[in-house]
């Protein structure tokens, strides 16, 4: 054995440590998988869930904890059009620990190296910051503009994504600070977005969504996005991480949430977020980044397989229990797709008694060959929905999908992953279409749940059927009364004129958004007829349209003629947006977080006849923004441009027809 010359070991093998072949080629197998599995999942598509990608991590470590897989950053970015640039100064990551007890141990060790170079312990001097779960990237400023902004990639080299990012919220394209930096953030997709804007329907996370659409050739989407920032790369003269943190803010860049404090206040602050802040926020979070607040400390500590010591990311625990599957229930959604819900044996899972959990669609049944009786592992990680992962042992016989809709007892047709309804007058795909318009006119006060109930009452089959509608109908409902019925009503009357814009995206055609009819409006279709006399080829020349929607657009209208018909006869008369509304040709930008998504502030302003501008120039008229005092670059210009200051509450005003607020002129020059 001792001669044995076998060259594993000394023909440059992957890992570092000696194995045995067989051992050797489990470990570069398993490497293999994480490679391909990390190259996924940076580009949005992930193939497997955290949870199995961290298992094979761990295997990994077990079989050769010195594979140098495992201290590789992020992923070699696919191949792309986007061109490749070097980080001037390389992009680490965190190490990571799970559990309170681990954090204590983190801290013990950080004290126990910094106590041999004489400094005081550091456990009352902690600083934490919001791990925040999205695309990372470097944006380099020189001279006080933005010139580059790349992702981390595989942590040396990523890609120059310049173009896409000065589009994303939260990017000035100036900062006073003249110096060259390097400052760090994250892009990330708000919740709120993902589920309002059709664009992102086909992403199944925020971090699919900010991941997929950052690195769109076309730029797409790109406006929905938001950076954060939580550091600078360049050595400047900071005593402390929170003064980092302020310097970044002063310069117009915003960072996740923040506090410092001491262990036991990081460790209660970690429970917090753990039952309920996290839940309550807009975007993802998976973790909190616990730091040495003191850089002295951190420098003396350095940093290891270029992680830092003095820096951990203390992950949210992602649990997941063993249950039993006590039925498979389906259902038809607003679309007409039929998904599956399984009931399982209650299990409590962060905090929550769960007994329904997400089976997605009927491929993903099929593929586990799940059926009643079996025992499934469920979890509940970045969702707030739990969902089925696998199966753990079969125990029943599997799970046949329905052949007919559970809510109107059609024929289902199958299309690809999905099962779907085609019955036009399916309770279901009604409630979707109605929900649909709702959303389009922006009428606020109306909720799925009252939608769900005027359709299931059979007072409402079409959006005509709506304007139809009485105080009575709406009161005698279940818990609504004449208050609530009269208010509804109101609003829905205040919406009108609708403009033709938003006439087309209510009918709720495939592949119709909003966007897509102000493009033809654009483009001179300004009038219905005219619109539903043109031919697929006319509308395939329409800019930004194309072959396949012109076919949904010309087919879709055609099948919704008779709808349409009955709407104009009941006085739905869409006008052209110079026509309609309270803000008819009144032009707003917004900047800064508001309460409500900012797609349903669009539809606000686009419902009552204004347009929204993506930048401060001459033309705006108003700006909203949180704080009307506000001194932030976009402000000023603002005011120097005469464009008025107003919040999100003056705007809201404004579309029900109130006047604009009085505000002080700006102080002249
Ligand atoms: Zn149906």
């Amino acid at each position: 054995m001792i001669d044995d010359p076998t060259p594993h070991a000394s023909a440059a093998p992957l890992g570092g440590l000696d194995l045995d072949p067989a051992g050797r080629e489990r470990a570069d197998a398993l490497a293999a998988r994480l490679d391909r599995h990390r190259a996924s999942y940076y580009a949005g598509t992930p193939e497997i869930s955290d949870a199995a990608y961290d298992a094979l991590e761990d295997e990994l470590r077990t079989v050769d904890p010195t594979h140098p897989v495992l201290s590789r950053v992020g992923s070699a970015p696919a191949v792309s059009e986007w061109e490749k640039a070097r980080h001037e100064i390389p992009m680490g990551s965190l190490n990571k620990v799970v559990s309170e007890e681990e954090l204590k141990g983190w801290v013990d060790r950080c004290e126990e190296l910094l106590a041999k170079d004489g400094h005081a312990p550091v456990r009352d001097a902690l600083f934490v910051a919001e791990k925040l779960d999205g695309l990372s990237l470097e944006i380099i400023y020189r001279d006080g503009a933005l010139a580059e902004a790349i992702t981390r990639g595989d942590g040396d080299v990523g890609e120059r994504i310049t173009a896409n990012v000065v589009r994303m919220r939260g990017v000035p394209r100036r900062i006073k600070e003249r110096r060259p930096i390097s400052v760090r953030g994250e892009i990330i997709l708000r919740r709120s977005t993902l589920e309002s804007e059709p664009f992102f329907a086909e992403y199944a996370t925020t971090r699919n969504g900010a991941a997929g659409v950052s690195r769109r050739f076309d730029g797409r989407g790109a406006e929905h996005l938001t950076v954060l920032f939580y550091d600078v790369a360049d050595h400047l003269d900071f005593a402390t991480e929170q003064a980092k943190f302020e310097w970044l803010r002063g310069l117009g860049l915003a960072t996740p949430r923040t506090a410092s404090g001491s262990l036991a206040d990081v460790i209660a602050l970690y429970r917090r977020y753990q039952e309920e802040t996290r839940g309550s926020l807009d975007y993802e979070i998976d973790g909190l980044v616990i730091s040495i607040d003191s850089l002295a400390a951190q420098a003396l500590l350095g940093e290891l397989n270029r992680r830092p010591r003095g820096a951990t990311a203390l992950k949210f625990a992602s649990p997941a229990k063993v249950t039993r599957v006590v039925s498979i229930d389906w259902d038809t959604g607003p679309s007409g797709r039929v998904t599956p819900v399984a009931t399982v044996e209650p299990v409590e899972l962060v905090g929550a008694v769960v007994q329904r959990a997400s089976l997605h669609n009927a491929a993903n049944v099929r593929a586990l060959g799940l059926g009643v009786g079996d025992e499934v592992l469920v979890s509940r990680r970045n969702d707030v929905i739990p969902y089925v992962e696998e199966v753990v042992e079969k125990r029943g016989a599997e799970a046949k999908p329905p052949t007919e809709c559970p809510r109107c007892a059609q024929p289902i047709v199958v299309e690809g992953e999905y099962l779907l309804c085609r019955n036009a007058e399916c309770p279901a795909i009604v409630e979707g279409r109605i929900h649909n318009w709702i959303g389009a006119i922006g009428a606020l006060e109306w909720g799925d749940k009252l939608v769900a109930q005027v359709v299931r009452a059979g007072l409402v089959r079409e959006p005509v059927d709506l304007y139809r509608l009485t105080v009575a109908d709406i009161a005698k409902l279940e818990r609504r009364g004449e208050k609530i019925a009269t208010k509804c009503l109101e609003e829905l009357r205040a919406r009108l004129p609708v403009t033709l814009p938003v006439f087309l995206a209510g009918l709720g055609i495939e592949g119709f958004s909003t966007q897509t009819a102000r493009l033809l409006f654009a483009a001179g279709y300004t009038e219905l007829e005219k619109l539903q006399a043109a031919t697929e080829p006319e509308i395939a020349a329409v800019p930004g349209l194309g072959d396949i929607k012109a076919r949904t657009i010309v087919k879709g209208l055609a099948a919704r003629r008779e709808e349409v018909a009955r709407l104009l006869a009941g006085g739905i008369l869409p006008v052209t947006p110079e026509q309609a509304g309270p803000l008819a040709g009144v032009t707003f930008c917004f900047t800064g977080a508001a309460e409500r998504p900012r797609a349903e502030l669009v539809r606000l302003v686009e419902g009552a006849g204004g347009r929204v501008l993506s930048s401060v120039t001459k033309e705006l008229k108003y700006l909203v923004i949180a704080d009307v005092e506000s001194s932030s670059s976009k402000a000023a210009k603002a005011r120097k441009l005469g464009t008025v200051l107003i919040t999100e509450g003056d705007l809201v005003a404004m579309a029900s027809g109130a006047p604009p607020p009085a505000r002080p002129a700006p102080p002249g020059p």
